[in-house]
């Protein structure tokens, strides 16, 4: 199966199910290799046409930028690290109390990878994608930095409860440029996480911000979503891994 086919597919299942065809990290796709990304599903490209409008009702509007590499964001020392960065496969370090009540510090960089996912044209990002080894994540579905209410920052988050349905999207990673996969994930979620004061919360997520959950989750766990991608979907983007090597270096770029 060829590239082209396979995210054909993945965008007929994904319009199917009504239900999102935007990847994480708005991961739209460039022109590149993989360029027929046509009939990408998740990106938020215009190139392929407006993201229909039932996502609108349920994630709050989409994206429908391209996805951007913004370098180091203005007003931040951060810059999004590329596959094959170590940073993308260490441990994540649980934060404790006392860095969220004794400095601003965790407070600041939760606010300066919001700018670097809304600078990169993303929906989420987690801390070990800018080379900061804690399990921190943020994320706003709707990748408008108009919509703040809708952004969530979670602290040592963990997934308490999976749903036994699952379903299947194509996504992207802004670690992983120009390309993108199916990725069969649990419907909804459990989770019980930390609020940048320190408290306690549990929730459940469903659909949309499931999936981007889930797929900011498994970088907190060093997962990145090609680990969950079929045999069949790996081999097709195994060329293209194979560039980001050549391209970030084995030790990938900071
Ligand atoms: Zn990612």
């Amino acid at each position: 199966m060829t590239a082209a086919t396979l995210l054909c597919a993945g965008f007929i299942r994904s319009t199917a199910a009504f239900t999102s065809t935007t990847t994480i990290n708005r991961l739209a796709l460039k022109q590149t290799t993989m360029a027929t990304t046509r009939s990408s599903s998740i990106t938020r490209s215009s190139r392929r046409g407006r993201v229909p409008d039932y996502m609108s009702k349920l994630f709050g509007g989409p994206p429908q930028k391209e996805e951007v590499d913004p370098g180091v964001v203005d007003g931040t020392d951060l810059r999004i690290v590329k596959y094959p960065h170590p940073a993308l496969r260490a441990e994540n370090a649980e934060i404790t109390q006392e860095e969220l009540k004794e400095s601003d510090d965790i407070k600041n960089l939760a606010k300066d990878m919001l700018k670097v996912m809304y600078a990169a044209e993303g929906v989420g990002l987690a801390a070990p994608q800018v080379g900061v080894n804690k399990r921190l994540m943020v994320y706003n579905p709707s990748g408008d930095s108009k919509k703040w209410l809708e952004e969530t920052i979670l602290v040592n988050p963990q997934i308490i409860e999976y749903s036994d349905g699952k379903d299947t999207e194509t996504e992207g990673c802004l670690s992983f440029p120009d390309m993108n996969g199916d990725v069969t994930r649990s419907k909804w979620i459990k989770v019980q996480a930390m609020n940048l004061k320190g408290k306690n919360m549990k929730k459940k997520y469903t659909g949309w911000e499931a999936r981007i959950f889930q797929h900011e989750y498994d970088h907190l766990d060093g997962t990145v979503y090609i680990d969950r991608l079929t045999e069949d979907v790996r081999s097709t983007v195994q060329p293209r891994l194979d560039e980001l090597v050549q391209e970030f270096g084995e030790g990938g770029e900071l």
